[in-house]
């Protein structure tokens, strides 16, 4: 920040300045904010392909403050990551998707709901566990109707990791089903898919926005249909937005689709309608 002119160093500096100020009103705001149920949870369908039928609904947490506008999760995760409040949104958004697997199961018994979550959440014991246990028994949700999106995004230590492995292993035996999402993004998919008790993969939907342009990438993803399937998962898109990108996922013999072309994430009162 040295050699060019004033004018220059100050606009720079305005502008970090107004990033860490957000920031920091974003991290300040954000107790209150789960405190007063201010966070909102909206579903995004998933359809699956065999049955033809939506099987599945994400949540997808949502903040809206009138002085900082739309938080988005890709925003709002990493902060409360750092602030130590992940696992009290964890808990939030685990709760209002357990209420609403609750309403849905009356008329749809064979409908679930997937939950985003952050490895940090497995990294205290057992803490997730804990956590879900009872929230499943204080909304009388059975466990089937639960299951956990973890991203590879996060690295974890070895002895870090036979932990997490542990306490997924335990969720799985109670009945809880876990999810490989942005499938293909990390480092360390392979190792990923090798020791974790997944059941499901989801491919991120950076593949699927090239699917149809780049040749490399059609290719890929391909492979890694196939390549899921004969290590006997189930396997996803993400990001389908367009009725050719749908197509060519079903020749390529996908098992689940997602996005707007399938339907956007909506408020809960929308889809009981
Ligand atoms: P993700 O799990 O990969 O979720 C998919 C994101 O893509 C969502 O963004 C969704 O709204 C968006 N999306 C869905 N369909 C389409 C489409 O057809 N085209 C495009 N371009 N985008 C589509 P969102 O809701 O902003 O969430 C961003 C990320 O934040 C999520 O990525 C997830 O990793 C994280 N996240 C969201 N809710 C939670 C939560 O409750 N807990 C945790 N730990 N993470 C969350
Ligand atoms: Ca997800
Ligand atoms: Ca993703
Ligand atoms: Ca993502």
């Amino acid at each position: 920040i040295t050699e060019q002119g004033g004018g220059r160093i100050s606009t720079l500096s305005a502008e970090s300045h107004k990033v860490l100020n957000r920031r920091s009103v974003i991290d300040k705001k954000m107790l209150t904010a789960l405190d007063h149920k201010n966070l909102q949870v909206v579903y995004q369908p998933k359809l699956d392909v065999a049955s033809g039928k939506v099987l599945v609904y994400e949540a997808l947490v949502r903040w809206e403050d009138e002085e900082l506008g739309q938080i988005s999760p890709d925003e709002l995760i990493p902060i409360a990551e750092e602030n130590g409040l992940i696992n009290a949104i964890g808990a939030y958004v685990i709760e209002e998707a357990a209420k609403f697997a609750v309403t849905l199961m009356q008329e749809k018994p064979d409908i679930r709901i997937s939950v985003n979550t952050s490895v940090r959440e497995f990294s205290n014991s057992s803490e997730m566990k804990e956590k879900l246990t009872s929230i499943l028994k204080e909304t009388n949700c059975p466990a089937d109707k639960i299951q956990l999106e973890i991203t590879e995004k996060f690295a974890f230590q070895a002895e870090q990791e036979r932990a997490i492995i542990r306490q997924m292993k335990e969720l799985q035996d109670a009945g809880i089903r876990f999810i490989l999402d942005d499938f293909g993004t990390g480092y360390a998919s392979f190792r990923y898919m090798q020791n974790l008790p997944i059941s499901k993969v989801k491919i991120d939907k950076v593949f699927i926005q090239s699917l149809l342009t780049t040749p490399k990438t059609r290719q890929l993803v391909e492979g890694m249909i196939h390549f899921s399937k004969s290590m006997g998962l189930y396997v996803i898109a993400e990001g389908v937005e367009t009725e050719e990108q749908f197509n060519a996922l079903i020749e390529m013999g996908i098992d689940a689709v997602q996005g707007y072309y399938i339907g956007v994430p909506m408020k809960q009162s929308d889809i009981i309608k």
